[in-house]
């Protein structure tokens, strides 16, 4: 809707939000009241929402999400597209989840309930009730806002994607009536579906908790309030401004850690605030370092944290279908009791997840519809903060001997992986959720890095730097990201990215040849006798006199994949000779001849791995004379194994 706001406009807004101190244009905000029945697994709630009407034109009726309708019964597309597994966990038999809206009316105005309707714009499967519409008695015109008041219950399900409880562990997410976002004439009010998270506008949440007493809470934003109640509960308030979610968790297990987080350059100041499950105590200082880890990574490479708190949660032994999600100002890592030091993984959880307040939270990507400017944007980003803190060749796994890196670890995803699916889809619309997960994370991360080694370090700094502060606390699309990327580069780069976010290929370039024949005296007649053609020796005096073999040097280098990207070629010679060839890499194929008194010994196209999007690293060089397919077939019979041994540990 805003996406189009001239480079004034973007001024005034800044201009105008720094005058009132908000960060975002609140356009859904939030009253709500949660009472968490932990034997029922039940929240009753009651919410006030204040929506205004941001558009140019009257909106007559109000759409809403009720994400956990998604968990209601077996037909719901989340468990259709699902069947009823998310990341390695199973949906319970009987512990489905569902939502109730039990009232909605205007304040002070019309009941909206007898209006109440669900919704498929995706689908159109009538077993799924995760869009509710309700129609105003009177279109809201532009600029207007208006108050609805809404009661309703709550059934968690036993948590295996994201939202649930498990024992007495609740990670109580999307669990209100959220509104959708109006934006360019018409709701973008997506149903839950498997491969998707979420999109929604900014506003102000003012939530009051309350649980029994014996539970440690956490939730968004910061605890402004807190009172004992006469029959055994704890009201807990939060506020928090800018935000365009608000999650809570709620267990007696947690060891609740605070610490305040301060840098200079920029200048941050937050509050950590970590809930440890007890079973995993011991592992605390692995999260706080990894939390600081990332409050000064994105801090110094994007923009500074901007909130007053930041929640890391570790979710109970059990429930690590919660676990890896993010919310804003709050987040769920994740861990088992046995992890030893070296396997990062409690810390790459850890960083991905503050990561996102950074690319969905702040900068409010539609997940439904791009999840790359989400998920690929952090990838890359997780992958550089990776290798700062814990080392470019071992950040993922440095234990028992093996090493593996971030940039390792996302190529191995994409290594071998099904051409089925471009990078930029609407989330539901893969073949798999193997699919979606591949594509948006690692191959996008891997585009960036590809672009960032291209357009060197520098330029990429620039380049996310500026786009996360022109579209912070806004809705962009991909086509913004390409644009900032042109202007800060100074480069046209639609020819990379329409290849790589539109078209399902891959990028594979090998050197496919190489050979060295001696040239040999001519045989039949000749009326001068002598070698064709004459070589030029470059330095006579290291040969032995009188001996000037010459050698027809062939270098054939090739393209298999279907994307195109210039390549330099490195091709080395048994007197020590190197040399650097450039090729455009649009045909399929070309060759370099040399003749030369010399033999060729080696040559690597991409010498120094800056097409970190090549699907198969092992064919880019060729040395003469080595028998290779047995190493190579090791070395990639090991990288399986490694992979496989990964996919148990990691989601
Ligand atoms: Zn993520």
């Amino acid at each position: 809707m805003r996406r189009s706001v001239p480079v004034f406009a973007a001024i005034f807004l800044f201009m105008a939000s720094a005058l009132f101190a908000a960060l975002s244009r609140p356009i859904a905000s939030y009253n709500l009241k949660a009472r968490l029945n932990p034997d029922e697994k039940k929240v009753a709630g009651s919410e006030v929402l204040t929506w205004l009407n941001d558009s140019d034109l009257p909106v007559s009726e109000l759409l809403f999400h009720l994400y956990l309708n998604a968990f209601k019964n077996s037909r719901t597309t989340f468990m259709k597209e699902s069947r009823g597994s998310s990341r390695g966990f199973k949906a319970g038999q009987d512990n489905w989840g569902f939502i109730t809206v039990e009232r909605i009316r205007i304040q002070d105005g019309d009941d909206l309930t007898p209006s109440l309707a669900f919704l498929q714009p995706d689908d159109g499967n009538a077993d799924d009730q995760t869009v509710m519409k309700v129609d105003l008695p009177a279109p809201l015109p532009p600029g207007e806002k208006i108050v609805v008041e809404i009661e309703f219950t709550s059934k968690l399900p036993k948590v295996f994607a994201r939202s649930g409880f498990s024992g007495d562990f609740f990670m109580v997410g999307q669990w209100f009536p959220k509104i959708g976002v109006f934006q360019s004439g018409a709701w973008n009010c997506h149903q839950y579906h498997a491969s998707s998270e979420f999109f929604a506008d900014y506003g102000t949440y003012h939530v009051e908790i309350t649980a029994p007493e014996k539970f440690v809470v956490g939730a968004t934003g910061k605890r402004t309030g807190e009172t004992k109640n006469a029959d055994g509960t704890k009201t807990y308030i939060h506020d928090q401004e800018d935000v365009h979610d608000f999650a809570w968790t709620a267990c007696p297990d947690f060891v609740e850690f605070r610490e305040t987080y301060v840098l200079d350059e920029p200048s941050v100041k937050t509050e950590m605030i970590l809930l440890v499950h007890r079973s995993h105590v011991k592992q605390k200082d692995r999260y706080a370092q990894a939390l600081r880890n990332g409050l000064e990574f994105y801090s110094q490479s994007y923009g500074p944290y901007p909130y007053e708190t930041i929640t890391l949660v570790d979710p109970a032994p059990g429930a690590m279908g919660a676990g890896g999600m993010e919310y804003p100002t709050l987040f769920t890592a994740g861990t088992s009791v046995w992890m030893p030091r070296g396997v990062r993984f409690p810390e790459m959880v850890t960083i991905h997840e503050f990561g996102h307040g950074y690319w969905y939270g702040m900068v409010g990507s539609n997940e439904f519809e791009e999840a790359w400017l989400d998920e690929g944007i952090n990838t890359y980003s997780e992958i550089k903060a990776m290798s700062k803190y814990y080392g470019e060749d071992r950040s993922m796994i440095d234990f028992a001997g093996l090493k593996i890196g971030s940039v390792a670890y996302n190529r191995m995803s994409v290594i071998g992986s099904g051409r089925f699916d471009p990078i930029l889809k609407k989330s539901w619309e893969y073949i798999s959720g193997g699919s979606y997960a591949l594509n948006v994370y690692a191959k996008a991360g891997l585009m960036l890095l590809t672009l960032e080694k291209w357009l060197g370090e520098e330029v990429m700094s620039r380049l996310m730097k500026t786009y996360f502060e022109q579209w912070k606390f806004r809705h962009p699309i991909s086509q913004d990201f390409i644009r900032v990327a042109e202007e800060v580069s100074g480069k046209d780069l639609g020819w990379f990215f329409s290849q790589v976010l539109h078209s399902p290929d891959r990028l594979d370039y090998a050197v496919s040849g190489l050979k060295a024949e001696e040239i040999a005296a001519g045989e039949g007649l000749f009326d001068v006798r002598t070698i064709e053609p004459p070589p030029k020796e470059p330095d006579a005096g290291s040969r032995p006199e009188g001996v000037l073999k010459a050698y027809r040097n062939e270098i054939t280098v090739a393209r298999y994949g279907e994307w195109i990207f210039p390549q330099e070629i490195l091709i080395v010679f048994d007197d020590g000779e190197k040399v650097r060839e450039s090729w455009d890499g649009k045909d399929r194929w070309t060759r370099f001849v040399y003749q030369k008194t010399a033999k060729v010994v080696s040559a690597e196209i991409d010498p120094e791995h800056k097409m970190v999007l090549d699907a198969n690293y092992a064919n880019n060089s060729r040395v003469l004379e080595l028998k290779r397919p047995a190493v190579v077939k090791a070395a990639l019979g090991f990288m399986a194994w490694v992979q496989g041994f990964l996919s148990l540990i990691s989601f």
